[in-house]
């Protein structure tokens, strides 16, 4: 099999599992977007993917991203950004990439206005939550959400759209549900306040591992790269 052809029935396995778990959970599999995570996949492969049907592609680094983009990568297909975001980076991204995933501060989400400004656009953003309260991640802690949506749902340039979680990396099925729940509860909520010009639509959350956990948990993102492209190089020991 070439490697086109793995990718377009990986795709169409990948779209299959959500709408079964879709169905379990009595949900619309149509209401579920599925990102392609392209991180380290190269343009060829991310025209593949998006031959084989995938309508998002999301991109973790901004260097990488602007490199496919320049090949043409994305074409036919909407681009996200999914990354750790250095707010000097901002300038790349405004313009190409119709949602970003991942704010994770008020300060990135000012330099992004800043930008979106200067272009005369909105810029479609997800609030990224560090749901586990893990350390070593990035992303706005709960309790200070609401407050930081206040903050930012009036300034100019920024459309906040949801919420964005990565939880802890998962070994085996269900060990997340715990976190998906949390965020589930988390949106719901933040769904319920009227925010001027804030249109809370998307929960992203799942990855390869558990996206059938996060779809039961009312994830209508999922972002899945390892069982659409295989596994990456840094992951095959
Ligand atoms: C890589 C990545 C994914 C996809 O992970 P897989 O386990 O390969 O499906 C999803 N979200 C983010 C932010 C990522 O960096």
């Amino acid at each position: 099999m070439t490697k086109q052809q793995l990718i377009y029935e990986n795709v169409q396995a990948v779209k299959e599992r959500i709408q079964n778990a879709a169905k379990k959970a009595g949900r619309n599999p149509e209401d579920i977007h599925l990102v392609a995570a392209t991180k380290m996949n190269d343009a060829e492969c991310v025209k593949a993917a998006i031959k084989a049907g995938i309508k998002i592609a999301g991109e973790n680094r901004v260097q990488e991203l602007v490199e496919k983009y320049e090949q043409k990568a994305y074409d036919g297909a909407e681009l996200h950004f999914i990354g750790s975001l250095q707010t000097n980076k901002v300038k790349f991204l405004v313009g190409k990439v119709s949602l970003i995933q991942s704010v994770d501060s008020e300060k990135l989400a000012g330099v992004i206005a800043k930008y979106a400004q200067k272009n005369k656009i909105s810029q479609d953003i997800l609030l990224e939550v560090n749901i586990a309260k893990e350390a070593s991640k990035g992303g706005i802690y709960p309790e200070v959400l609401p407050q930081i949506i206040e903050n930012l749902c009036n300034i100019d340039g920024l459309r906040i759209r949801g919420l964005m979680a990565i939880p802890p990396i998962s070994h085996f099925t269900g060990e997340n549900l715990y976190h998906f729940d949390k965020m589930r509860q988390l949106f719901i909520d933040i769904s319920q306040k009227k925010y001027d010009n804030v249109s809370i639509d998307f929960l992203s959350m799942g990855m390869s591992g558990d996206f059938e956990d996060a779809i039961s948990c009312g994830s209508n993102m999922v972002r899945v790269g390892t069982a659409i492209f295989g596994a990456r190089p840094y992951m095959i020991k």
